[in-house]
Protein backbone atom coordinates (compact mmCIF):
# COMPACT_ATOMS: atom_id res chain seq x y z
CA UNK A 1 0.00 0.00 0.00
CA UNK A 2 1.33 3.74 -0.73
CA UNK A 3 3.31 5.37 1.79
CA UNK A 4 4.57 2.94 3.85
CA UNK A 5 8.19 3.38 4.01
CA UNK A 6 7.23 7.34 4.65
CA UNK A 7 4.94 6.23 7.41
CA UNK A 8 7.27 4.06 8.89
CA UNK A 9 10.12 6.50 9.19
CA UNK A 10 8.01 9.24 10.39
CA UNK A 11 6.59 7.56 13.35
CA UNK A 12 10.22 6.36 13.99
CA UNK A 13 10.98 9.95 14.10
CA UNK A 14 7.69 10.87 16.42
CA UNK A 15 8.64 7.85 18.70
CA UNK A 16 11.76 9.80 19.58
CA UNK A 17 9.79 12.79 20.69
CA UNK A 18 6.97 11.27 22.87
CA UNK A 19 8.49 10.11 26.02
CA UNK A 20 10.00 13.32 26.16
CA UNK A 21 8.23 16.31 27.93
CA UNK A 22 10.08 19.19 26.80
CA UNK A 23 11.59 19.10 23.52
CA UNK A 24 15.39 21.06 23.11
CA UNK A 25 16.17 22.51 20.01
CA UNK A 26 18.45 19.47 19.22
CA UNK A 27 15.79 17.24 20.01
CA UNK A 28 13.82 19.16 17.16
CA UNK A 29 16.52 19.28 14.57
CA UNK A 30 16.79 15.50 14.85
CA UNK A 31 13.17 15.05 14.12
CA UNK A 32 13.58 17.79 11.09
CA UNK A 33 16.75 15.86 9.72
CA UNK A 34 14.80 12.15 9.78
CA UNK A 35 11.95 13.95 8.15
CA UNK A 36 13.45 15.62 5.09
CA UNK A 37 15.13 12.09 4.55
CA UNK A 38 11.55 10.34 4.91
CA UNK A 39 10.53 12.62 2.69
CA UNK A 40 13.20 12.91 -0.24
CA UNK A 41 13.34 8.44 0.30
CA UNK A 42 9.59 8.96 -0.58
CA UNK A 43 10.62 10.71 -3.96
CA UNK A 44 9.04 14.08 -3.18
CA UNK A 45 10.87 16.76 -5.37
CA UNK A 46 13.87 18.10 -3.13
CA UNK A 47 12.40 21.97 -3.50
CA UNK A 48 9.06 20.60 -1.84
CA UNK A 49 10.51 18.88 0.78
CA UNK A 50 13.02 21.98 1.44
CA UNK A 51 10.12 24.30 1.94
CA UNK A 52 7.88 21.64 3.77
CA UNK A 53 10.60 21.45 6.73
CA UNK A 54 11.52 25.33 6.64
CA UNK A 55 7.44 25.89 7.24
CA UNK A 56 7.37 22.69 10.13
CA UNK A 57 10.09 24.68 11.87
CA UNK A 58 8.99 27.80 11.67
CA UNK A 59 5.61 27.14 12.98
CA UNK A 60 7.40 24.51 15.97
CA UNK A 61 9.52 27.36 16.82
CA UNK A 62 6.82 30.09 16.75
CA UNK A 63 3.98 27.62 18.15
CA UNK A 64 2.09 28.66 21.09
CA UNK A 65 2.18 25.65 23.17
CA UNK A 66 -0.80 24.55 24.13
CA UNK A 67 -1.70 23.62 27.75
CA UNK A 68 -3.20 20.48 26.04
CA UNK A 69 -0.55 18.99 24.00
CA UNK A 70 3.03 17.76 24.47
CA UNK A 71 5.38 19.09 22.66
CA UNK A 72 5.57 16.07 20.70
CA UNK A 73 2.11 16.08 20.27
CA UNK A 74 2.66 19.68 18.50
CA UNK A 75 4.91 18.88 16.27
CA UNK A 76 2.49 15.81 15.06
CA UNK A 77 -0.07 18.33 15.00
CA UNK A 78 1.88 20.97 12.97
CA UNK A 79 3.42 18.25 9.90
CA UNK A 80 0.00 16.33 9.61
CA UNK A 81 -1.50 20.76 9.09
CA UNK A 82 1.57 20.64 6.50
CA UNK A 83 1.42 17.77 5.00
CA UNK A 84 -2.59 18.75 4.66
CA UNK A 85 -1.81 22.25 3.39
CA UNK A 86 0.78 20.11 0.58
CA UNK A 87 -1.64 18.67 -0.62
CA UNK A 88 -4.42 20.93 -1.00
CA UNK A 89 -5.69 21.29 2.02
CA UNK A 90 -9.51 20.69 1.20
CA UNK A 91 -11.00 18.64 -0.86
CA UNK A 92 -11.45 19.68 -5.00
CA UNK A 93 -14.90 19.05 -6.26
CA UNK A 94 -15.14 18.42 -9.86
CA UNK A 95 -16.83 21.47 -11.19
CA UNK A 96 -20.59 21.01 -12.24
CA UNK A 97 -21.51 23.16 -15.48
CA UNK A 98 -24.90 25.36 -14.36
CA UNK A 99 -26.10 24.21 -17.89
CA UNK A 100 -25.45 20.47 -18.56
CA UNK A 101 -23.97 18.51 -19.78
CA UNK A 102 -20.86 19.17 -17.70
CA UNK A 103 -18.42 18.25 -20.01
CA UNK A 104 -14.92 16.71 -18.57
CA UNK A 105 -12.20 16.05 -20.45
CA UNK A 106 -10.09 13.67 -19.19
CA UNK A 107 -6.22 13.90 -20.79
CA UNK A 108 -2.81 12.01 -19.96
CA UNK A 109 0.09 9.29 -21.46
CA UNK A 110 -0.97 6.21 -22.73
CA UNK A 111 -0.96 3.74 -19.72
CA UNK A 112 -1.42 5.76 -17.06
CA UNK A 113 -5.43 4.89 -16.61
CA UNK A 114 -7.47 7.17 -18.73
CA UNK A 115 -9.82 4.92 -20.56
CA UNK A 116 -10.39 2.94 -17.21
CA UNK A 117 -10.31 6.20 -14.91
CA UNK A 118 -12.77 7.92 -17.59
CA UNK A 119 -15.81 4.93 -16.58
CA UNK A 120 -14.37 4.73 -13.05
CA UNK A 121 -15.58 8.50 -12.54
CA UNK A 122 -18.66 8.44 -14.62
CA UNK A 123 -19.46 5.31 -12.82
CA UNK A 124 -18.44 7.19 -9.45
CA UNK A 125 -20.65 10.53 -10.35
CA UNK A 126 -23.86 7.68 -11.54
CA UNK A 127 -23.44 6.11 -7.98
CA UNK A 128 -23.10 8.76 -5.51
CA UNK A 129 -24.55 12.04 -7.73
CA UNK A 130 -27.08 10.40 -9.58
CA UNK A 131 -25.95 11.63 -12.43
CA UNK A 132 -26.62 10.27 -16.18
CA UNK A 133 -22.74 10.33 -17.91
CA UNK A 134 -22.03 9.60 -21.24
CA UNK A 135 -18.66 8.07 -22.38
CA UNK A 136 -17.43 8.85 -25.50
CA UNK A 137 -14.38 7.64 -27.06
CA UNK A 138 -12.20 10.45 -28.41
CA UNK A 139 -8.82 8.18 -28.61
CA UNK A 140 -8.53 7.04 -32.29
CA UNK A 141 -5.02 5.90 -32.26
CA UNK A 142 -4.26 3.60 -29.70
CA UNK A 143 -6.01 -0.17 -30.93
CA UNK A 144 -8.53 -1.41 -28.94
CA UNK A 145 -9.29 2.21 -26.97
CA UNK A 146 -12.45 2.22 -28.50
CA UNK A 147 -13.36 -1.15 -27.96
CA UNK A 148 -12.04 -0.99 -24.18
CA UNK A 149 -14.07 1.87 -23.41
CA UNK A 150 -17.01 -0.05 -24.66
CA UNK A 151 -16.15 -3.02 -22.23
CA UNK A 152 -15.64 -0.71 -19.56
CA UNK A 153 -18.65 1.64 -19.91
CA UNK A 154 -20.69 -2.11 -20.29
CA UNK A 155 -19.81 -2.94 -16.88
CA UNK A 156 -21.00 -0.24 -15.54
CA UNK A 157 -24.07 0.01 -17.36
CA UNK A 158 -22.52 3.51 -18.89
CA UNK A 159 -23.56 4.69 -22.50
CA UNK A 160 -20.58 4.95 -25.32
CA UNK A 161 -20.53 7.32 -28.12
CA UNK A 162 -18.33 6.30 -30.66
CA UNK A 163 -17.61 7.31 -34.46
CA UNK A 164 -14.77 4.90 -35.24
CA UNK A 165 -11.55 6.55 -36.65
CA UNK A 166 -13.08 10.02 -37.19
CA UNK A 167 -11.23 13.31 -36.19
CA UNK A 168 -11.31 13.46 -32.49
CA UNK A 169 -12.63 17.32 -32.52
CA UNK A 170 -16.01 16.04 -34.54
CA UNK A 171 -16.33 13.09 -32.37
CA UNK A 172 -16.34 15.29 -28.95
CA UNK A 173 -18.65 17.71 -30.44
CA UNK A 174 -21.13 14.91 -31.84
CA UNK A 175 -20.38 13.51 -28.85
CA UNK A 176 -22.04 16.70 -26.74
CA UNK A 177 -24.92 16.82 -28.73
CA UNK A 178 -25.80 13.20 -28.85
CA UNK A 179 -25.81 13.92 -24.80
CA UNK A 180 -28.10 17.16 -24.94
CA UNK A 181 -30.87 14.75 -27.43
CA UNK A 182 -30.61 12.29 -24.90
CA UNK A 183 -30.47 13.41 -21.38
CA UNK A 184 -27.10 13.01 -20.42
CA UNK A 185 -25.93 15.33 -17.90
CA UNK A 186 -22.29 14.56 -17.98
CA UNK A 187 -19.74 13.77 -20.75
CA UNK A 188 -16.58 11.88 -20.25
CA UNK A 189 -13.64 12.43 -23.27
CA UNK A 190 -11.76 9.43 -23.25
CA UNK A 191 -9.03 11.44 -25.83
CA UNK A 192 -5.86 9.81 -26.52
CA UNK A 193 -2.34 9.47 -25.03
CA UNK A 194 1.08 9.10 -26.32
CA UNK A 195 3.89 7.48 -24.46
CA UNK A 196 5.66 10.75 -24.33
CA UNK A 197 4.58 14.41 -23.85
CA UNK A 198 4.90 15.47 -27.30
CA UNK A 199 3.55 18.64 -29.66
CA UNK A 200 1.39 16.81 -31.88
CA UNK A 201 -0.78 15.32 -29.07
CA UNK A 202 -1.01 18.74 -27.25
CA UNK A 203 -2.15 20.35 -30.53
CA UNK A 204 -4.93 18.03 -30.79
CA UNK A 205 -5.91 18.41 -27.05
CA UNK A 206 -5.65 22.11 -27.65
CA UNK A 207 -7.98 22.03 -30.71
CA UNK A 208 -10.69 20.01 -28.92
CA UNK A 209 -10.10 22.17 -25.86
CA UNK A 210 -11.06 25.44 -27.83
CA UNK A 211 -13.90 23.23 -29.52
CA UNK A 212 -15.82 21.88 -27.04
CA UNK A 213 -14.90 24.25 -23.66
CA UNK A 214 -14.56 21.49 -21.50
CA UNK A 215 -16.04 22.39 -17.89
CA UNK A 216 -13.17 20.88 -16.30
CA UNK A 217 -9.55 18.70 -18.07
CA UNK A 218 -8.90 16.26 -15.51
CA UNK A 219 -5.03 14.98 -16.12
CA UNK A 220 -4.77 11.23 -15.20
CA UNK A 221 -1.46 10.58 -14.10
CA UNK A 222 0.20 6.93 -12.62
CA UNK A 223 1.54 7.43 -8.93
CA UNK A 224 4.28 4.67 -9.79
CA UNK A 225 6.19 6.58 -11.64
CA UNK A 226 6.96 9.15 -9.11
CA UNK A 227 8.38 12.32 -10.53
CA UNK A 228 7.82 11.21 -14.02
CA UNK A 229 4.36 11.89 -12.97
CA UNK A 230 4.66 15.28 -11.33
CA UNK A 231 6.75 16.57 -14.68
CA UNK A 232 4.15 14.84 -17.16
CA UNK A 233 1.33 17.07 -14.64
CA UNK A 234 3.96 20.33 -14.87
CA UNK A 235 3.81 19.57 -19.02
CA UNK A 236 0.37 19.09 -19.36
CA UNK A 237 -0.74 22.05 -17.03
CA UNK A 238 1.53 24.20 -19.06
CA UNK A 239 -0.19 23.21 -22.15
CA UNK A 240 -3.80 23.13 -21.21
CA UNK A 241 -4.17 24.64 -17.77
CA UNK A 242 -5.48 21.48 -16.46
CA UNK A 243 -8.17 21.63 -13.75
CA UNK A 244 -7.11 18.82 -11.94
CA UNK A 245 -5.48 15.53 -11.38
CA UNK A 246 -6.57 11.41 -11.13
CA UNK A 247 -3.96 9.78 -9.80
CA UNK A 248 -4.22 6.57 -10.55
CA UNK A 249 -2.12 3.08 -9.22
CA UNK A 250 -1.88 4.79 -5.51
CA UNK A 251 -2.42 1.04 -4.49
CA UNK A 252 0.72 0.34 -6.29
CA UNK A 253 2.60 2.89 -5.07
CA UNK A 254 4.97 2.33 -2.28
CA UNK A 255 6.21 5.58 -1.78
CA UNK A 256 3.91 8.26 -2.47
CA UNK A 257 6.23 11.00 -4.04
CA UNK A 258 3.48 12.27 -6.76
CA UNK A 259 1.13 12.39 -4.35
CA UNK A 260 3.01 14.72 -1.98
CA UNK A 261 4.50 17.16 -5.04
CA UNK A 262 1.69 17.36 -7.49
CA UNK A 263 -0.15 20.38 -5.78
CA UNK A 264 3.01 22.17 -4.92
CA UNK A 265 4.79 21.48 -8.24
CA UNK A 266 1.90 22.57 -10.66
CA UNK A 267 -0.48 24.90 -8.34
CA UNK A 268 -3.22 22.22 -9.09
CA UNK A 269 -5.02 19.64 -6.88
CA UNK A 270 -5.66 15.93 -7.07
CA UNK A 271 -9.69 15.33 -7.20
CA UNK A 272 -9.51 11.71 -7.50
CA UNK A 273 -7.42 8.83 -6.99
CA UNK A 274 -7.25 5.27 -8.05
CA UNK A 275 -6.84 2.25 -5.76
CA UNK A 276 -6.93 -0.43 -7.77
CA UNK A 277 -8.17 -2.30 -11.08
CA UNK A 278 -11.68 -2.74 -10.01
CA UNK A 279 -14.14 -0.61 -11.84
CA UNK A 280 -14.59 0.67 -8.55
CA UNK A 281 -11.78 1.36 -7.03
CA UNK A 282 -11.88 5.36 -6.99
CA UNK A 283 -11.86 7.49 -4.60
CA UNK A 284 -12.07 11.24 -3.96
CA UNK A 285 -8.97 13.04 -2.38
CA UNK A 286 -9.43 14.43 1.15
CA UNK A 287 -5.72 15.82 1.75
CA UNK A 288 -6.40 16.02 5.43
CA UNK A 289 -7.22 12.14 5.36
CA UNK A 290 -4.13 11.29 3.31
CA UNK A 291 -2.22 12.94 5.65
CA UNK A 292 -3.07 11.62 8.67
CA UNK A 293 -2.88 8.04 6.58
CA UNK A 294 0.59 9.16 6.05
CA UNK A 295 1.59 9.53 9.25
CA UNK A 296 -0.24 6.48 10.38
CA UNK A 297 -1.58 7.69 13.38
CA UNK A 298 -5.46 8.53 12.58
CA UNK A 299 -6.28 7.55 15.90
CA UNK A 300 -3.68 9.87 17.59
CA UNK A 301 -4.73 12.57 15.49
CA UNK A 302 -8.55 12.46 16.45
CA UNK A 303 -7.58 12.17 19.81
CA UNK A 304 -5.05 15.50 19.86
CA UNK A 305 -8.20 17.56 18.10
CA UNK A 306 -11.01 16.17 21.18
CA UNK A 307 -8.18 17.08 23.48
CA UNK A 308 -8.02 20.70 22.43
CA UNK A 309 -11.55 21.03 21.53
CA UNK A 310 -12.38 19.86 25.30
CA UNK A 311 -9.76 21.60 26.73
CA UNK A 312 -11.37 23.52 29.59
CA UNK A 313 -8.65 25.22 31.56
CA UNK A 314 -11.15 26.90 34.09
CA UNK A 315 -11.85 23.17 34.53
CA UNK A 316 -8.61 21.93 34.84
CA UNK A 317 -7.25 24.43 37.40
CA UNK A 318 -10.71 24.22 39.78
CA UNK A 319 -9.96 19.91 39.46
CA UNK A 320 -6.33 20.41 40.67
CA UNK A 321 -6.99 22.76 43.14
CA UNK A 322 -9.58 19.97 44.75
CA UNK A 323 -7.02 17.53 43.99
CA UNK A 324 -4.65 19.44 45.83
CA UNK A 325 -6.94 19.43 48.80
CA UNK A 326 -7.90 15.95 48.73
CA UNK A 327 -11.44 17.23 47.90
CA UNK A 328 -12.23 15.05 44.45
CA UNK A 329 -14.93 13.61 44.68
CA UNK A 330 -16.66 11.14 43.00
CA UNK A 331 -18.99 13.73 41.55
CA UNK A 332 -16.11 14.97 40.00
CA UNK A 333 -14.92 11.96 39.05
CA UNK A 334 -17.84 11.00 36.89
CA UNK A 335 -17.65 14.59 35.46
CA UNK A 336 -14.54 13.45 34.43
CA UNK A 337 -15.25 10.22 33.47
CA UNK A 338 -17.78 11.55 31.02
CA UNK A 339 -14.91 13.98 29.34
CA UNK A 340 -12.77 11.43 29.31
CA UNK A 341 -15.22 9.45 27.72
CA UNK A 342 -15.52 12.29 24.90
CA UNK A 343 -11.99 11.81 24.67
CA UNK A 344 -11.71 8.34 23.76
CA UNK A 345 -10.62 5.00 25.86
CA UNK A 346 -8.68 5.80 28.70
CA UNK A 347 -5.74 3.33 28.15
CA UNK A 348 -5.52 5.00 24.87
CA UNK A 349 -4.72 8.23 26.81
CA UNK A 350 -3.31 6.83 29.28
CA UNK A 351 -0.64 5.81 26.42
CA UNK A 352 -0.05 8.87 25.86
CA UNK A 353 0.86 9.84 29.27
CA UNK A 354 4.51 9.26 30.39
CA UNK A 355 5.22 6.84 33.09
CA UNK A 356 1.89 5.49 32.62
CA UNK A 357 1.07 1.91 31.22
CA UNK A 358 -1.85 1.07 29.64
CA UNK A 359 -2.28 -2.02 31.53
CA UNK A 360 -2.64 0.10 34.64
CA UNK A 361 -5.51 1.29 33.44
CA UNK A 362 -6.68 -2.39 32.51
CA UNK A 363 -10.37 -2.50 32.38
CA UNK A 364 -10.74 0.54 32.85
CA UNK A 365 -12.13 1.49 29.24
CA UNK A 366 -15.25 3.35 28.79
CA UNK A 367 -17.91 2.58 27.09
CA UNK A 368 -21.67 4.48 26.75
CA UNK A 369 -23.26 0.93 29.11
CA UNK A 370 -20.51 0.95 31.63
CA UNK A 371 -20.72 5.30 31.92
CA UNK A 372 -24.25 4.64 32.24
CA UNK A 373 -23.57 2.47 35.06
CA UNK A 374 -21.42 4.31 36.56
CA UNK A 375 -23.89 7.11 36.72
CA UNK A 376 -26.43 4.89 38.07
CA UNK A 377 -24.23 3.87 40.99
CA UNK A 378 -22.95 7.38 42.01
CA UNK A 379 -26.70 8.68 41.68
CA UNK A 380 -27.93 6.16 44.06
CA UNK A 381 -25.24 7.59 46.69
CA UNK A 382 -25.87 10.01 48.77
CA UNK A 383 -24.61 13.52 48.71
CA UNK A 384 -22.78 13.26 51.56
CA UNK A 385 -21.05 9.34 50.53
CA UNK A 386 -19.84 11.42 47.16
CA UNK A 387 -18.52 13.35 48.99
CA UNK A 388 -16.96 10.95 51.37
CA UNK A 389 -16.42 7.79 49.82
CA UNK A 390 -14.46 6.52 52.91
CA UNK A 391 -17.80 5.97 54.53
CA UNK A 392 -18.70 2.70 52.03
CA UNK A 393 -19.29 0.00 54.09
CA UNK A 394 -20.69 -2.68 53.14
CA UNK A 395 -24.20 -2.15 54.13
CA UNK A 396 -23.83 0.76 52.28
CA UNK A 397 -22.53 -0.73 48.99
CA UNK A 398 -25.43 -3.34 49.06
CA UNK A 399 -27.91 -0.52 49.48
CA UNK A 400 -25.92 1.26 46.38
CA UNK A 401 -26.07 -1.46 44.50
CA UNK A 402 -29.61 -2.41 44.83
CA UNK A 403 -30.24 1.32 44.18
CA UNK A 404 -28.54 0.85 41.07
CA UNK A 405 -29.83 -2.28 39.70
CA UNK A 406 -25.97 -3.55 39.72
CA UNK A 407 -23.81 -5.96 41.98
CA UNK A 408 -21.86 -4.97 44.54
CA UNK A 409 -18.46 -6.05 42.63
CA UNK A 410 -19.80 -3.00 40.07
CA UNK A 411 -19.77 -0.85 43.22
CA UNK A 412 -16.18 -2.02 44.08
CA UNK A 413 -14.97 -1.31 40.70
CA UNK A 414 -15.87 2.10 40.41
CA UNK A 415 -14.59 2.82 43.87
CA UNK A 416 -11.40 0.69 42.43
CA UNK A 417 -11.24 2.76 39.40
CA UNK A 418 -11.66 6.18 41.52
CA UNK A 419 -8.99 5.49 43.60
CA UNK A 420 -6.80 4.69 41.13
CA UNK A 421 -7.24 7.77 39.60
CA UNK A 422 -5.98 9.46 43.12
CA UNK A 423 -3.57 7.47 43.36
CA UNK A 424 -2.01 8.20 40.01
CA UNK A 425 -2.72 12.12 40.71
CA UNK A 426 -1.44 12.06 44.04
CA UNK A 427 1.88 10.92 42.11
CA UNK A 428 2.33 14.43 41.19
CA UNK A 429 2.66 16.24 45.12
CA UNK A 430 2.43 19.56 45.55
CA UNK A 431 -0.66 20.37 43.35
CA UNK A 432 1.56 20.84 40.12
CA UNK A 433 0.21 18.12 37.37
CA UNK A 434 2.53 17.80 34.69
CA UNK A 435 1.27 18.54 31.14
CA UNK A 436 -0.38 15.58 29.71
CA UNK A 437 -1.73 14.87 33.38
CA UNK A 438 -3.89 17.77 33.50
CA UNK A 439 -5.51 16.62 30.18
CA UNK A 440 -7.09 13.70 31.98
CA UNK A 441 -7.84 15.86 34.51
CA UNK A 442 -9.54 18.49 32.42
P1 LIG B 1 -4.85 4.55 -20.70
O1 LIG B 1 -3.88 4.09 -21.72
O2 LIG B 1 -4.40 5.79 -20.05
O3 LIG B 1 -6.25 4.65 -21.21
O4 LIG B 1 -4.82 3.45 -19.54
P2 LIG B 1 -5.84 2.30 -19.20
O5 LIG B 1 -7.11 2.85 -18.74
O6 LIG B 1 -5.86 1.32 -20.29
O7 LIG B 1 -5.12 1.67 -17.90
C1 LIG B 1 -3.86 1.03 -17.95
C2 LIG B 1 -3.80 -0.05 -16.90
O8 LIG B 1 -3.81 0.50 -15.61
C3 LIG B 1 -4.99 -1.00 -16.96
O9 LIG B 1 -4.51 -2.32 -16.82
C4 LIG B 1 -5.82 -0.60 -15.75
O10 LIG B 1 -6.55 -1.69 -15.23
C5 LIG B 1 -4.75 -0.16 -14.78
N1 LIG B 1 -5.25 0.78 -13.78
C6 LIG B 1 -5.93 1.94 -13.95
N2 LIG B 1 -6.17 2.54 -12.77
C7 LIG B 1 -5.64 1.75 -11.79
C8 LIG B 1 -5.55 1.83 -10.38
O11 LIG B 1 -6.01 2.78 -9.71
N3 LIG B 1 -4.91 0.80 -9.74
C9 LIG B 1 -4.37 -0.24 -10.43
N4 LIG B 1 -3.76 -1.20 -9.72
N5 LIG B 1 -4.43 -0.35 -11.75
C10 LIG B 1 -5.05 0.62 -12.45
Amino acid sequence: MAFEGLTEKLSAAFKKLRGKGRLSEADVKEAMREIRLALLEADVSYKVVKQFIAQVTEKAVGADVLEALSPAQMIIKIVNQELTDLMGGTSAKLEIASKPPTIVMMVGLQGAGKTTNCAKLAGLMKKQNGKRPLLAACDIYRPAAIKQLEVVGQQLDLPVFQMGQANPVDIAKAAIAHAKEHGNDMVFLDTAGRLHVDEELMDELRAIKAAVEPTEILLVVDAMIGQDAVNAAKAFDDALDIDGVVLTKLDGDARGGAALSIKAVTGKPIKFVGVGEKLDQIEVFHPDRMASRILGMGDMLSLIEKAEQNFDRQKALEMQEKLRKNKFTLTDFYEQMAQIKNMGSLSDLAGMLPGVKASDLEGANMDDGMLKQMEAIILSMTPYERENPGCLNSNRKKRIAAGSGTQVVDVNRLLKQFEMLQTITKQFSGGKLPRNMRKLMG
